[in-house]
C-alpha cells in the first residue's frame, strides 16, 4: 500500500508494480492526492508512481496497441484533455493508448510552437540587451538608410560600418554588413557620412 506522498513523488525507476498503485490510488483521498499532482510540473507528473499506473491501465485497456495505427511498439498514453490532471483515474476516458510514433505527430503543431515562441523569447531578450548597450544590429533598412541619395554607398560610410579600411570591396560587400553589430554612435556617424 503506497501513501499519497508516495504516489505524487516522482521517481527515477519504478519499483512498485502498477496492480498494487492502482490498488493504492482506489485507497487514498483523491481530493487530497489530486491537488498535489495537479500542481506538479508536468515532465515531472509523468514521473511518478501514479501516472506510471494510471498509463499502465490506459495501456492494457487498449491491449497495448496504439488506438491511432494498432501499432504494438512504444505505446504510451496519451491525454485527450488535461482538464482532470491529477484526477484521472477518476476520468479514465480523458486517456488513450498511442503509439510514440503517432502521440509525437499529434504533438508536433505544439511543440514546434513551442520552439518558435522559445525563439522568439530568446531574441526579444537579446534585442533588449543590445538596446540597453547602445548596440544595433545593422539591417537591411539600416544599411539602405546608409545610402546617399542616388542610392550610392560611400567608402567612408562603410569605413565606419565596419572598421575596414580596403576598397573597393569584393562582391557581396553590402551582404557583408547585415548582421554587423555596431554602436548607436558609429551607425549615426554613419548616417551622417551618407547625407554629407
Ligand atoms: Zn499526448
Ligand atoms: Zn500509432
Amino acid at each position: 500500500m503506497l501513501t499519497i506522498t508516495e504516489l505524487s513523488t516522482p521517481v527515477t525507476r519504478q519499483v512498485h508494480p502498477p496492480g498494487e498503485i492502482w490498488h493504492s490510488i482506489q485507497q487514498v483521498n483523491a481530493d487530497e492526492l489530486g491537488k498535489i499532482l495537479k500542481f506538479l510540473k508536468y515532465p515531472l507528473f509523468l514521473r511518478t508512481p501514479y501516472w506510471f499506473a494510471v498509463s499502465s491501465v490506459v495501456k492494457e485497456r487498449a491491449g497495448n496497441r496504439c488506438q491511432m495505427c494498432n501499432s504494438p511498439e512504444n505505446t504510451q498514453a496519451h491525454h485527450r484533455t488535461y482538464e482532470h490532471r491529477g484526477f484521472e483515474h477518476l476520468h479514465m476516458g480523458d486517456l488513450v493508448c498511442v503509439c510514440e510514433k503517432c502521440h509525437k505527430q499529434h504533438h508536433k503543431p505544439e511543440i514546434i510552437q513551442r520552439a518558435r515562441e522559445a525563439a522568439w523569447r530568446r531574441k526579444a531578450t537579446r534585442d533588449e540587451q543590445n538596446a540597453r548597450d547602445g548596440i544595433i544590429i545593422l539591417k537591411k533598412r539600416h544599411i539602405s538608410a546608409c545610402r546617399t541619395k542616388a542610392g550610392g554607398f560611400r567608402k567612408e560610410t562603410y569605413r565606419l560600418l565596419t572598421g575596414d579600411i580596403t576598397w573597393p570591396q569584393p562582391e557581396g560587400w553590402i551582404k557583408r554588413l547585415r548582421g554587423l553589430r555596431v554602436t548607436q554612435e558609429v551607425y549615426e556617424a554613419a548616417l551622417r557620412s551618407a547625407k554629407a
